[in-house]
């Protein structure tokens, strides 16, 4: 059997190897998981939540050897990767008070004997290809939801978080979802290609723009549900009144944090010329604070590049700036190995003419780029063919909402950046992506409404 060599992006050191799913056992898991999900939605939504209350718990339980596993495969910060696990239990927690609020039947109309009501039905089998930056939370916002609302899920962790997908699906196991309801399929694009063969319902995917788009075409002509969480070039803008030094420690942790492998990390930076010196001041202080190094110790904040062909993307991004007149305040370059490493790069006098302001970096640097007016910063947030999240730094609140409200983003932030919340839906425009997780909305996304026409005689 083929396997898949899982390396320490940190060190280079091979840590595991596992054997792959292919055609076959995909199709076999397909057809067993198809055949299994109507005892699973004929289940009481009790007990599927007693399924997931015990995965919580298991989680808990197991917290730092789960950690470790993330930090291994991936190069997160350990410290990190504990803030993810944790920030799950509250996600789950979300899903698990909102579920049955989410999914009740709805009489929307009862007059003179007809009543009309929505039933949401889950959608049946549920394909989940995921992405390595975040594998618990991108994972869990679609996992956790599909499993409450009754449906059977296959889940092809990326082949970057093989060992996290394993650990989900041995611990989805011992609380009782039964095999088949749940099952990983372990490998690269090959393994997620051969699941889009399948027979699925929904088609529920995070990952890059590029995989994304050849997916939406796979499915195209098959008509089947799909979801597309992509990347984005997220921009924040620095207003003439903002305190530049608070705006850029924010912005500095929003651009950095997860080693800038977040589809919500802050990507672009516009700063009025009025607090620009200033900003970039702090900005450059700050980001120099920040440690570099084994992600397994406690005070790391910058680790490794989870994928090494990556360092070449961010190498090209870098040369592109440089040439096109871009001022390089920091970094700019690999560090040694063993593994994967990039040091913290921020550029100031960066212009769209560069990648490094219109393609997605997913990595540590920045560019940081001064405007005249609030008009100028607009135009520029919204000069992009993503469109995830964007932010305003300022402490009129008027003026942020009035801004905010012209950008086309799914998550707007007022004095804040790179956050998410279970109670909001998580979604983008254009090559962001389409469809959205999280809020009740993103529970109702795994079922479909259907309409029940009811005459009493
Ligand atoms: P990727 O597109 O390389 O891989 C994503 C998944 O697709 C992996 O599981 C991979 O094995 C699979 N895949 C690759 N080729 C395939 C094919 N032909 N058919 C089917 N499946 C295939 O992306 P990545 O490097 O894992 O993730 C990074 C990207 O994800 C970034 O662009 C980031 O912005 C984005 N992201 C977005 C969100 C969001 O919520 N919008 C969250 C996390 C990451």
């Amino acid at each position: 059997m083929k396997q898949l060599a899982i390396h320490n992006p940190a060190t280079g050191a091979l840590i595991a190897s596992v054997p792959t799913d292919n055609a076959q056992t995909v199709t076999a898991k397909a057809l067993a998981a198809r055949a299994a999900q109507t005892n699973w939605r004929l289940a009481p939504l009790a007990a599927r939540k007693q399924c997931i209350v015990r995965f919580r718990a298991a989680i808990v339980d197991e917290l730092d050897h789960l950690a470790a596993i993330m930090t291994a495969e991936t190069g997160k910060p350990i410290r990190m990767s504990r803030n993810e696990l944790n920030g799950l239990l509250g996600r789950i927690d979300f899903f698990l008070d909102s579920v049955e609020r989410a999914t009740a039947t709805e009489t929307v109309f009862d007059q003179d004997g007809m009543a009309e009501q929505i039933e949401h039905v889950p959608l049946g089998l549920v394909a989940n290809i995921s992405a390595w930056n975040y594998p618990w939370f991108v994972g869990g916002n679609v996992f956790i939801p599909a499993l409450l609302a009754g449906n059977a899920v296959l889940y092809k962790p990326s082949e970057y978080a093989t060992m996290t997908g394993l650990a989900i699906g041995r611990l989805l196991r011992g609380a009782g979802v039964p095999d088949q309801v749940f099952n990983v399929l372990v490998g690269g694009g090959e393994v997620g290609a051969a699941l889009i063969e399948q027979r699925i319902d929904g088609m529920f995917f995070t990952g890059s723009h590029a995989t994304g788009a050849r997916i939406a075409e796979a499915l195209g002509p098959r008509l089947v549900k799909l979801q597309l969480e992509l990347g984005g070039k997220d921009p924040t803008y620095v207003c003439d009144d903002a305190d530049p030094r608070l705006a850029a420690e924010s912005l500095a942790d929003g651009a950095m944090y997860n080693t800038g492998q977040s589809c919500c990390s802050v990507e672009r930076i516009y700063v009025h010329e009025k607090v620009h010196d200033a900003f970039v001041d702090a900005f450059v202080e700050t980001v120099r604070g920040f440690k570099v190094g084994d992600p397994t110790a406690e005070d790391t904040y910058i680790g490794a590049i989870t994928r090494a062909p990556h360092l070449d993307v961010l190498d090209a991004q870098v040369a592109d700036a440089k040439a096109k007149g871009a001022r390089l305040l920091l970094g700019g370059h690999r560090l040694p190995g063993p593994g994967n490493w990039y040091a913290p790069t921020v550029f100031a006098d960066v212009t769209h003419e560069m990648d490094l302001m219109r393609e997605d970096s997913f990595g540590p640097i920045i560019g940081i780029q001064k405007v005249r007016s609030d008009d100028v910063a607009l135009q520029l947030m919204n000069d992009t063919r993503y469109g995830l999240t964007a932010g305003v730094y300022t402490p009129d609140e008027a003026r942020a909402r009035a801004l905010l409200a012209r950008v086309n983003a799914g998550s707007v932030y007022w004095n804040c950046c790179d956050r998410v919340s279970p109670r909001l839906p998580w979604s983008g425009y254009g090559d962001s992506g389409i469809g959205l997780t999280l809020s009740t909305y993103g529970i109702q996304a795994f079922t479909r409404p259907k309409a029940w026409h009811l005459r009493r005689y």
